[in-house]
C-alpha cells in the first residue's frame, strides 16, 4: 500500500512554498545555534535566563514558561500538524488533565467509548470531581451527537483509530455537530501520528498526542502535545502548562525532537510491516480476527481510508482458545517482547484486558470487543521476515 501524503506538499502559501513532510520534520525549529554553528542545537538545561534590563528579556525568562529545545520540539509539531501553535507537556495524560483543566465547572463533555484506558479514567473519575459532567458513548453515529450535546457542553473528545480495536470515528462529520454547539473538538492522534492523520485540517480544534509513543518512537522518553489553530485555547493550554507546571524537561524535548526527524521513514516502514504481519495472521488457521484498518475486511476501511493517509504500525488479532493459549504464545515470542506501551521501532504484544483496559468494567470491555484472547500489536521496523517467522513459532506452539 502506498500512501498518498502528497496533500501537504507543493501547494503555496504566502508565496513560500510549503516544504515536504520530511523536510519538515528535520528542519522546523531547528536551525543551526547562532552562537556556535553547532548544526544540531544544545541542550538548554538553564532554568534561568539573563534579561538586559529590568523589564525585558530576550525571548527567554525562566525554564517551566519557555524553553529553547521544548520551543523547537513545539515549532516542529505545529509544522506537521498544520497548525499555528503546540505546547508540550510531561507527557500525554498531562495533556488529557491540562484540557480538562480549561472546561469551567459545571460543565458538560461527550467522549467516544472507544479511549484510551487512562483517558477513561480521567473523564470517568477526575473529570466528575473537578464538576464537570461526563457522557462516554459510541459516537459511530456521528447524528447521534444532535441529542447528546447540551447547552453546557464544552468538548467532544476521540481518538482514531481507536486503542485497541482500531474502530475509526467520522473526525469531519464529529467536528461539524460538536461546532453547533459552542463546544470545542479534540483529536487524540497518537496512533497515526501527524504522517498519516491531520485532525486540524478535518475540522477538529485540538490534536493531541502521546509523544510517548510514535512520536518519540524510540521508547526513551515519557512526554505529550496539544496542537490549535485556535489562539483563544492555545492561550488557555499556555496558561495551564505554565501554572499547573506539568512541563518536559529540556533532554526529553531534545529526545523528542530527534526522534522526529525519522518520523517519515518509521511511519512508512511501520505501515508496510504492519500489512505483511495482517495478511500473515489473517491466513492463519488458529488467528479468528485481524483488526486492521488497512484491511478491506475492516468494518470502517472505507472511511479510514478517506480521512487517512495511510493505516499505520497498530493492529490487534483474536486467537482461538483462551488466556491459557495467549500467555503460551507470549511465552514463545521471542523477538517480540510483550510490554505495556506501543509506537517504539521495537515489535511489542500486550492484552488489552488485562493491562491498558483492565480498569474498565467487563461489560464495557465486551462492549468494546476487548476479550481475553485479545491481542495488541505495535508492529516495529525491524525485518518483516524475522517477525513473521516469530509470530509462526508462537503460534504453532500456542496450542
Ligand atoms: C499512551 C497513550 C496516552 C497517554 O499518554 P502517556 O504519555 O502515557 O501519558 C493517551 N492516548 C493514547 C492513544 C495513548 O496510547
Amino acid at each position: 500500500m502506498t500512501n498518498n501524503n502528497n496533500n501537504n506538499n507543493n501547494h503555496k502559501q504566502n508565496n513560500n512554498l510549503i516544504q515536504g513532510f520530511g523536510t519538515r520534520a528535520i528542519h522546523a525549529g531547528q536551525d543551526p545555534d547562532p552562537a556556535t554553528g553547532a548544526v544540531i542545537p544544545p541542550i538548554s538545561l538553564s532554568t534561568t535566563f539573563t534579561q538586559p534590563s529590568a523589564n525585558a528579556h530576550q525571548g527567554y525568562e525562566y525554564t517551566r514558561a519557555a524553553n529553547p529545545n521544548r520551543n523547537a520540539f513545539e515549532t516542529a509539531i505545529a509544522s506537521l500538524e498544520g497548525a499555528e501553535y503546540a505546547s508540550a507537556f510531561s507527557s500525554g495524560t498531562a495533556v488529557i488533565t491540562a484540557i480538562l483543566s480549561i472546561l469551567p465547572a459545571g460543565s458538560h463533555l461527550i467522549a467516544s467509548d472507544a479511549i484510551y484506558g487512562g483517558t477513561y479514567e480521567a473523564f470517568s473519575k477526575i473529570a466528575i470531581k473537578q464538576g464537570i459532567e461526563t457522557t462516554i458513548i459510541d459516537l459511530r453515529e456521528p447524528s447521534h451527537l444532535t441529542k447528546l450535546l447540551k447547552p453546557n457542553t464544552k468538548l467532544v473528545w476521540i481518538e482514531t483509530p481507536s486503542n485497541p480495536t482500531l474502530r475509526i470515528d467520522d473526525i469531519q462529520a464529529i467536528a461539524k455537530y460538536t461546532h453547533e454547539q459552542d463546544a470545542f473538538l479534540v483529536v487524540d492522534n497518537t496512533f497515526m501520528t501527524p504522517y498519516f492523520q491531520n485532525p486540524l485540517q478535518l475540522g477538529a480544534d485540538i490534536v493531541m498526542h502521546s509523544v510517548t509513543k510514535f512520536i518519540n518512537g524510540h521508547t526513551d522518553v515519557l512526554m505529550g502535545v496539544a496542537a490549535t489553530n485556535r489562539i483563544d485555547l492555545h492561550q488557555e493550554l499556555q496558561y495551564i502548562q505554565n501554572f499547573m507546571g506539568g512541563v518536559p524537561s529540556p533532554f526529553e524535548c531534545y529526545l523528542a525532537r530527534r526522534g522526529l526527524m525519522t518520523l517519515e521513514v518509521r511511519m512508512q516502514r511501520h505501515e508496510q510491516n504492519a500489512f505483511r504481519l495482517a495478511d500473515y495472521l489473517l491466513q492463519h488457521p488458529q488467528v479468528t480476527q485481524v483488526h486492521y484498518p488497512g484491511l478491506n475486511s475492516h468494518p470502517q476501511h472505507t472511511l479510514a481510508a478517506k480521512q487517512q493517509k495511510g493505516f499505520g504500525g497498530m493492529l490487534s488479532f483474536t486467537i482461538k482458545g483462551n488466556l491459557n493459549n495467549v500467555n503460551a504464545l507470549f511465552q514463545h515470542l521471542s523477538l517480540v517482547k510483550v510490554a505495556t506501551s506501543l509506537g517504539g521501532v521495537e515489535s511489542l504484544v500486550s492484552s488489552p484486558a488485562y493491562t491498558s483496559h483492565a480498569r474498565l468494567s467487563q461489560s464495557l470491555r465486551d462492549t468494546l470487543g476487548i476479550t481475553e484472547t485479545l491481542i495488541r500489536v505495535s508492529v516495529g521496523i525491524e525485518s518483516i521476515e524475522d517477525l513473521l517467522a516469530d509470530f509462526k513459532h508462537a503460534l504453532e506452539n500456542a496450542y
